[in-house]
């Protein structure tokens, strides 16, 4: 989500101070329940993001963007409101989050993950294993209290090892751009404080019985997507591989908030063949209705398709 917080602030609070937009709130913290071959997989919310469309939509070509945008439903001018879902996976004894939401300290609109799991009775220290897709503001900066402590303080937590390296790594503020620093700065902040709690793992490993990592980079230089179980009896866990709808209509475009678009673009365009062609049912952290359903292929493009 690489807009800088001080960049998207000040741009939505001119839009919303314009009364251009009603801002009704989204779905609150409502779940969405999956069972799957023994696992039950609720897409828990942890509020929205917003951004301007003009930015949201910048890699689309102008001439396509208004057709494109109508076609899926969305209104090319308004604020584009995106969903936060975070993945929770129970099965057996373990208590699984994929991604923590982003805390406090991000966005107005943000940060309910806590009070979301409260509502079904899941404590922060009943979760076992927290595994992050990436390092970016809304995946990860929920995972410290408002001591700086773990909130999860019983759970193992596990990053991709590429992922881990890039923003710990001490040149990371100084080459992500001037847009994306505070999240440089967020994210090694917070790494840092959960010390060597982190277990890192490399593309392709079982992270735990049954979740297998799956490197999708290019949204972020190590972003992992997870396979959970089979396809008939499962869920592929995106992250930000694909981030909006268009993103399935045109996965050959970048998102704007991709770090590397080329390398996203190739990403998405594989991973979407892969999903549809093996029927995977998925979960969208940025997607809309709780962000669960499959992917459908029409030629080059996809579509996402909500489950019913
Ligand atoms: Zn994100």
């Amino acid at each position: 989500m690489p807009v800088a917080r001080r960049f998207f602030l000040t741009r939505a609070a001119a839009l919303m101070s314009a009364a251009v937009l009603p801002l009704a709130p989204l779905r609150g913290w409502a779940v969405t329940t999956l069972t799957a071959g023994g696992l039950r997989i609720d897409s828990v919310s942890d509020g929205h993001i917003e951004f301007p469309s003009d930015f949201a939509f910048s890699m689309i070509p102008e001439a396509e963007r208004g057709d494109l945008l109508r076609s899926l439903d969305i209104d090319p001018q308004a604020v584009l409101r995106s969903p936060l879902n975070v993945t929770l996976l129970r099965q057996a004894d373990r208590v699984v989050l994929f991604d923590v939401g982003s805390g406090s300290d991000f966005m107005p609109t943000a940060g309910t993950l806590v009070d979301a799991l409260a509502a079904i009775d899941v404590a922060p220290e009943d979760v076992t294993d927290v595994i992050f897709t990436h390092g970016h503001p809304d995946h990860l900066w929920g995972v410290l209290d408002d001591f700086d402590e773990p909130l999860f303080a019983k759970a193992a937590h596990r990053m991709g090892e590429v992922e881990f390296e890039y923003w710990t790594h001490p040149a990371t503020i100084d080459t992500i751009g001037a847009d994306r620093q505070s999240f440089a700065a967020g994210a090694i902040r917070r790494l840092t404080a959960l010390g060597g709690r982190v277990e890192r793992f490399a593309d392709g490993a079982e992270v735990l019985p049954g979740i297998r990592a799956v490197m999708t980079p290019g949204h972020t230089p190590g972003h992992m997507s997870f396979a959970v179980g089979t396809p008939a009896e499962g869920l592929f866990v995106t992250g930000d591989f694909v981030t909006m709808l268009a993103g399935f209509a045109r996965p050959d475009l970048g998102a704007a908030t991709d770090h590397d678009p080329a390398l996203a673009a190739r990403t998405r365009r594989a991973t979407l063949a892969r999903l549809a062609e093996e029927g995977w049912t998925i979960l969208g952290y940025h997607l809309p209705q709780g962000g669960i359903g499959t992917v459908a292929r029409a030629g080059d493009a996809y579509a996402f398709v909500l489950r019913a």
